[in-house]
């Protein structure tokens, strides 16, 4: 017998409040009841966005929102900037390409956030550039950029600031209207406690303007025709009925929380991995701008990290993500959003040191558990 536990950026664990709406028979979508349910999901988002805005609900994985904001906001030729500090980073300039887009691309080393001065000087030269698309929290690197700052470079200009939060609504203070977000991208597998399947975008005003001039060619992800049907408590096509259902609970879960609880349940987690990885000798990916949605620890050399990563799953029932292109098999990445508590921690922590020690490392066995400990006490009070 093998207990599992999921640990990875995604998808994350579903809590069974959830795993039970999402059990009910399914309804039809053109009906007052799911209507009901869809506008109460639709309205309780907004508060997790932060914004006055809608939020649209869409049926695909994250990466389909971030092609609807490409193919709604811009038009082939266009210039923008993106940040390309991983994967997602890459992923953005890849979707921006494939429109016709001009990408400027800013390289960034992996492991580190981008300097809003260098993004900067770029728009700069570029006076044409149309918008930044960065990633506020980039899960593949574990790095958290200074989205707040990069804001402020489109404010006055005619730029938009598109941003990839996946991973980084629901986990940090990210107020999309407070900070001048033009585009705020999410989907419902990170920290919104849900099966892969939605994703979810929300646009400001700024940003409705755009879409009124973009002219790339879209049919399935119109962001114009799914406000229209947002405004009329449903959606263009088939909605995601059973998806939905768990939403509004996901949600209703995170309001009994509190937002501000939230966060902080989130800052706590990812500081109590990040020092216990270091109590154990170990090199953080990230250690300037840490996620606090994901934390990557690099291996000893010693240590194969993709038989490291599949020996945690396989055997010990732990997932966590390894590495991706350049850094396979040389990292781990300890995942902590969404229905992540204490004792997650704690059992990812423990994996670590018993994997490390069975693969040869000489690790001080319960060091990083007893500082994980330590950190993660700070969430209780004396009874
Ligand atoms: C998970 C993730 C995505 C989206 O991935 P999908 O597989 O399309 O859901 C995009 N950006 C970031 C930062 C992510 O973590």
């Amino acid at each position: 017998m093998r207990k599992d536990y999921l640990l990875a950026p995604g998808p994350t664990p579903v809590p069974s409040r959830v795993l039970l709406a999402m059990a009910q028979p399914v309804i039809h979508h053109r009906t007052p009841q799911f209507s009901k349910v869809f506008e109460e999901a639709a309205t309780l988002l907004k508060h997790v966005f932060q914004t006055e805005e809608d939020v649209l609900i869409l049926a695909s994985s994250g990466t389909g929102a971030m092609e609807s904001a490409v193919t709604n906001l811009f038009s082939p030729g266009d210039e923008v900037v993106v940040v390309n500090s991983g994967k997602f980073g890459e992923r953005w300039g890849q979707i921006a390409e494939s429109y016709g887009l001009k990408v400027h691309w800013i390289n960034v080393e992996w492991g580190r956030a981008v300097d809003p001065a260098v993004v900067k000087e770029v728009m700069d030269n570029n006076p044409d550039t149309k918008g930044i698309l960065c990633q506020a929290s980039e899960t593949s690197t574990t790095v958290q950029h200074p989205v707040r700052e990069l804001a402020q470079l489109t404010k006055d200009h005619d730029a938009i600031i598109v941003v990839d939060g996946i991973t980084a609504v629901g986990v940090m203070d990210i107020p999309m209207d407070e900070w001048g977000i033009d585009v705020l991208v999410s989907g419902s597998q990170k920290a919104f406690m849900l099966p892969p399947g939605l994703a979810f975008i929300a646009l400001s005003k700024k940003a409705w303007e755009f879409a009124e001039r973009a002219g790339c060619p879209r049919y399935y992800f119109d962001l114009k025709k799914e406000r229209k049907n947002l405004a009329k408590q449903t959606t263009a096509y088939t909605p995601a009925v059973s998806l939905i259902t768990g939403l509004r609970e996901a949600l209703l879960m995170i309001k009994e929380e509190g937002l501000e609880n939230v966060f902080k349940r989130h800052e706590v987690l990812a500081r109590a991995a990040r020092q216990s990885m270091k109590a154990l000798g170990l090199k953080l990916l990230a250690p300037e701008s840490p996620s606090l949605a994901a934390t990557g620890v690099y291996l000893p050399e010693e240590v194969d990290g993709a038989k490291f990563v599949k020996y945690l799953r396989d055997t010990m029932g732990v997932t966590v993500a390894g590495g991706q292109d350049k850094l396979k098999g040389k990292i781990f990445r300890i995942a902590h959003l969404g229905y992540i508590d204490t004792f997650d921690m704690i059992t990812a922590v423990s994996a670590v040191e018993m994997g490390l020690s069975l693969f040869g490392y000489n690790v001080d066995m319960g060091r990083g558990v007893a500082e994980a400990e330590r950190i993660l006490l700070e969430r209780y009070k004396k009874p």
